[in-house]
């Protein structure tokens, strides 16, 4: 008995089957003795549907209008899975994230959360009912619709189980859990019975969008404990806790891979202070992120400089920086799409050596060129050609023995 928090993603609530299995769970775990929060997001396509048709209306929707309009996505689908629950003998009732007392700042299209004022839902809890919020959304101090992100369902979700301090919060999906690499693209990818928050932070920073980054950085920071499963089937997830003493055996607990990446190198970037300087402040000031970035060791006066970021920033980037190779005296600019970054985390690796090596060779056996590197303590990534991350995902699973048990195939 206690309360549960459980969030269905937009391929869980997709359809009208979807939708009934959902409000039986809901059910379910309501007569199991249970109060029940659901948090839910638009029906699959949805969101992106909207964005198309704002895009359709006006080359420049304001933010403002775009996170009006977006956030109905996850107000029918709330309005709909509580109707679900009520046509099966439950009492349910829907709420939107204002309604829900999700209160954030006014930065339309990725608002942080300030404060959550769960009056309305204790009292709806009090009174019997199974709560649906609608998530990815919430509400400014201005009385501004507000939009946490893409995938900012899950966000919901996590702040919701801070909150109302949750016994559990279980975050339904169409995989069985967080896996070794994404299904998708390696069928033989094992599910992951137990994750490091950290772990799951650098992988969904690292293009593992199985659950939003800022929502597991959210669960990290406020120690939300949470179980990513399946909406299909009865089975158990994958449990994302604080990092426990036997966690760090596993050397490498997944590969993780992010398409649509763009590179951008800058030669003969004259070797004297503020240089660096002024090419990332003219960046930043155009709210590009930058991701990774590698410099040369200076041999001959001159360093090259290359970062990546995504594609749909690439033209304003090379657009900005054009003028600025000559004013700083480098020699020239290449700039190319068509590039993607292969990742392999694990907090082993901060006690283990040998992780980038075995990396490397693996992707040189199957003729993968590696065209940048980076590194952080429990993360090696590498931006390799688009056209060739699947097989590069598939060989560095296996060379890391992942399909296996992790215990056996790993020192
Ligand atoms: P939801 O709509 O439920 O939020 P998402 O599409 O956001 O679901 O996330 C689930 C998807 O994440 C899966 O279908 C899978 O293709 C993808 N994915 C990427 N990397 C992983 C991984 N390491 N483990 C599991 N799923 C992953
Ligand atoms: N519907 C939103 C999106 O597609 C939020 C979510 O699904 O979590 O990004
Ligand atoms: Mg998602």
């Amino acid at each position: 008995m206690g309360l549960i928090v459980q969030k269905y993603g937009g391929t869980s609530v997709g359809n009208v089957d979807g939708m009934r299995r959902v409000a039986e769970r809901l059910l379910a775990t309501k007569r199991a003795g249970h109060e029940v929060v659901a948090v839910v997001s638009a029906m699959a396509g949805v969101t992106d549907n909207l964005i198309k048709l704002a895009r359709e209306i006006s080359a420049q929707p304001t933010e403002r209008e775009m996170d009006a309009l977006l956030a109905t996505g996850e107000q029918g689908a709330s309005a709909l899975i509580a109707m679900a629950v009520n046509a099966i003998g439950g009492k349910a009732v829907s709420l939107s994230g204002a309604a829900a007392g999700i209160v954030t700042d006014g930065v339309h299209t990725k608002a942080k959360i300030s404060h959550i004022s769960p009056r309305q839902i204790n009292e709806l809890l009090a009174e019997d009912y199974i709560v649906v919020v609608a998530g990815f959304q919430g509400q400014s101090r201005e009385g501004a619709i507000t939009t946490l992100g893409r995938g900012g369902s899950d966000l919901t979700a996590i702040a919701l189980a801070a909150a109302l301090k949750a016994d559990d919060c279980q975050i339904f999906t169409d995989v069985d859990g967080v896996h070794t690499c994404d299904p998708r693209v390696v069928p033989d990818a094992s599910k992951i019975d137990e994750i490091a928050h950290d772990e799951l932070l650098e992988m969904a920073g690292a293009g593992s969008k199985v659950m939003q980054s800022r929502a597991v950085e959210f669960a990290k920071k406020f120690g939300v404990g949470f179980e990513v499963r399946s909406s299909m089937k009865d089975v158990p997830g994958t449990r994302a806790t604080a990092e426990a003493p036997n966690m760090e055996d596993v050397v490498v607990r997944a590969v993780s891979l992010e398409r649509n990446q763009a590179k951008v190198t800058i030669c003969g970037v004259p070797d004297r202070p503020g240089c660096a300087g002024r090419i990332f402040s003219v960046i930043s000031a155009a709210n590009v992120s930058v991701d990774m970035i590698a410099q040369s060791a200076s041999t001959t006066g001159t360093t090259d400089l290359s970062f990546t970021l995504h594609k749909d920033e690439f033209a304003i980037a090379e657009k900005l920086l054009a003028p600025l190779v000559s004013e700083i005296g480098a020699a020239a600019m290449t700039a190319t799409t068509g590039v993607a970054k292969l990742s392999v985390v694990g907090i082993g690796m901060r006690s283990h050596a040998g992780v980038a090596s075995r990396l490397f060779a693996c992707l040189g056996e199957a003729g993968v060129n590696i065209q940048l590197i980076s590194t952080s303590e429990i993360k090696i990534a590498v931006v390799v050609d688009e056209a060739e991350l699947d097989r590069a995902a598939q060989v560095t699973h296996a060379a890391f023995g992942l399909a296996t048990p992790r215990s056996s195939a790993q020192p």
